[in-house]
Order: C-alpha cells, then sequence, then structure tokens
C-alpha cells in the first residue's frame, strides 16, 4: 500500500499502458483507444470512440436550429428587466454600480441560450451582446434623463414642475455623460460577457 501523504510518483506516459474507465458509459477502454480530454478543473477526461462521437454530435446539435423568435422576446424581456433595476438603483442610491453591466451581460446571455431552446452559436452571441449593448444604453439614458429633471427642478426653472419630456440621445450632455474610460472597461467586459455565454462549446 502507498503512503497516502506521498503520491506515487508520476510515471509520463504510464496511461498509454492500461486501460481507463470511460466518462461517459464507464466501460473499461483498452489501452491506446481512448480519447482523452482536460476536463474544467483539469482533471483527465476519457472516453470511449462511440461516447466521443455521441458527445460531439450532441454538442453540434446544440448549434442547429436555434429558435431566434424564443431567443430575442426572453432576451428582450430579460433586458427590460435589467435596465429597470438598474435604473432604480442608481436613482435611488445615486451610484452606478459597474458590475451591474456584468451581471446584464450574464443575465443577456442566459436568457438567449434559453429562450433559443438551450442551443448556442454565433448568431445567438451577436443578439446576447446586443441586447446587452441596447440595455445599457437604454438604461444610461432614462437615468441620465431622471437626473436632469431633478436638477431643472432644483433650479427652479420657469415653467418647470417636473413633467416627464425626453432629449435627443445625440444631445452633448448626454453623450459626455456616456462615456468614462472605466465605463468603457466595464461596458466591454459585459459584452465580452454576453457575447461568451452562448458561445458553441466543442470537446
Ligand atoms: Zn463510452
Amino acid at each position: 500500500m502507498a503512503n497516502p501523504q506521498y503520491p506515487e510518483p508520476i510515471q509520463i506516459g504510464a496511461k498509454a499502458t492500461q486501460s481507463v474507465p470511460c466518462q461517459q458509459c464507464q466501460q473499461e477502454i483498452p489501452a491506446g483507444e481512448y480519447y482523452s480530454y482536460r476536463g474544467q478543473q483539469g482533471q483527465d477526461i476519457f472516453l470511449c470512440a462511440q461516447c466521443r462521437g455521441k458527445v460531439e454530435s450532441a454538442l453540434e446539435q446544440e448549434t442547429r436550429n436555434p429558435h431566434l423568435l424564443g431567443a430575442i422576446l426572453l432576451g428582450s424581456l430579460g433586458g427590460l428587466a435589467a435596465g429597470i433595476i438598474w435604473y432604480f438603483i442608481v436613482v435611488i442610491t445615486h451610484y452606478e454600480i459597474g458590475y451591474l453591466g456584468i451581471g446584464a451581460g450574464y443575465l443577456m446571455g442566459w436568457a438567449v441560450c434559453l429562450g433559443s431552446g438551450h442551443k448556442r452559436g454565433f448568431s445567438l452571441q451577436i443578439l446576447s451582446a446586443a441586447l446587452t449593448l441596447t440595455t445599457l444604453l437604454a438604461a444610461k439614458y432614462f437615468t441620465f434623463l431622471h437626473f436632469l429633471r431633478q436638477y431643472l427642478l432644483e433650479q427652479k426653472v420657469e415653467g418647470y414642475a417636473g413633467q416627464f419630456f425626453f432629449i435627443s440621445p445625440f444631445d452633448p450632455n448626454f453623450l459626455r455623460n456616456l462615456v468614462s474610460p472605466i465605463g468603457l472597461l466595464i461596458w466591454a467586459i459585459s459584452l465580452y460577457v454576453a457575447f461568451s455565454i452562448p458561445k458553441p462549446r466543442s470537446l
């Protein structure tokens, strides 16, 4: 019996001479006939030829015929929810917590995958990123309007009693407020997250 405190010395290529169980079907695969992969935690995963084929076609199937309308609907709903939450957090706390944008990216990636019928693929990646960007821009726009209205009230601008109004999205003051280096970084991360989640998986 090996002392558990001292792991056995690693033999290079040792696995090539012994059979290993298949991760999927648990059957022993003779030496040299298995496919090995690195798992998410860095562990070795072994598959027999048959299971490898099945897993590969299942992953490929995942990118076929996404339910785009479902993805758009659930993604938009997710965007609306994320945008409203963002708006109220900023309006109430007066802090713009950038991480919320990253959370919105996660939510959108997840909503798009789910809405498409658990599919993945480039079109869903683009959709997820586009919806996230729209959500971030809309949330920015409406929080800017809120603080502008508040400012006008505080300044006691004549004839203004707090009624709702819109400004052009190309208003220079709004655009100036929109762009900041740290803000852009967080937006980039948010979009990256949203873009990555529906990425096709492969072995
Ligand atoms: Zn197998």
